[in-house]
């Protein structure tokens, strides 16, 4: 899953970004509104987290603008405001949910995940392909009933693949959704880790199409 943060105060988008990173997100971060209104249309994001007092742009304006131009990602606003009327503006603007500055990481995360799950309805809470099920709020999966450990970047990879299941998903788009942009990836950095999972959720459920990429039993 690919996030895009908004936010101008660099400590916060910096901390924000290496703890979604750890938790196996690809995340990119822009510091000003209309940077963050230009990665959010073209970027090709599956959430966006958004302060709302930015320079150039408002965190309202940009969700809105998005809106009307039918970006349908789902948006979590951040603001040191705290009253029930501002909420009300974030939420009317068209975002998904709102947290209040400072708030605990935990909750933001919970919220992030809820909020892609959601995101678009007819995705189911877990995730399954053949006898394999991914449960992204307990970031557990598992195999016939049997649980199968994996590294955050392997359920990365996996989760991506069984949102895609039955479809040919080429390198780049795993590259792009699952690794984080201007990071120094290997080549052959997709074919290593999809080894890896081979491994780990047996080798006949994800096949290699030629030239074209990979694709998960569906
Ligand atoms: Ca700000």
């Amino acid at each position: 899953m690919r996030l895009l943060v908004v936010e101008d105060e660099t400590r916060l988008a910096l901390a924000l970004q290496r703890g979604l990173q750890a938790e196996g997100f690809a995340v990119d971060v822009a510091g000003t509104g209309p940077a963050g209104l230009e990665m959010a249309r073209h970027g090709g994001y599956d959430a966006m987290i958004l302060d709302v007092m930015l320079p150039g742009l408002s965190g309202y304006r940009i969700v809105r603008q998005l809106r009307t131009e039918e970006h349908w990602l789902p948006v979590l606003m951040l603001s040191a405001k705290d009253g029930e009327y501002d909420q009300a503006d974030g939420l009317d603007c068209g975002a998904d949910d709102y947290l209040t500055k400072p708030f605990s990481y935990v909750v933001l995360l919970a919220r992030m995940r809820a909020l892609l799950r959601r995101g678009a309805p007819q995705r189911p809470a877990v995730l399954t392909a053949g006898d394999l099920s991914l449960d992204p709020a307990g970031r557990r999966v598992s195999r016939a009933g049997v649980e199968v450990s994996l590294t955050a970047r392997e359920y990365a990879l996996l989760e991506y693949l069984m949102r895609h299941a039955g479809e040919v998903v080429s390198k780049t788009e795993l590259l792009d959704h699952v690794w984080d942009a201007g990071m120094d990836t290997a080549p052959n950095v997709v074919e290593v880790y999809v080894g890896y999972l081979r491994r780990k959720i047996g080798r006949e459920l994800l096949e290699t199409v030629r030239g074209a990429g990979y694709r998960l039993a569906g």
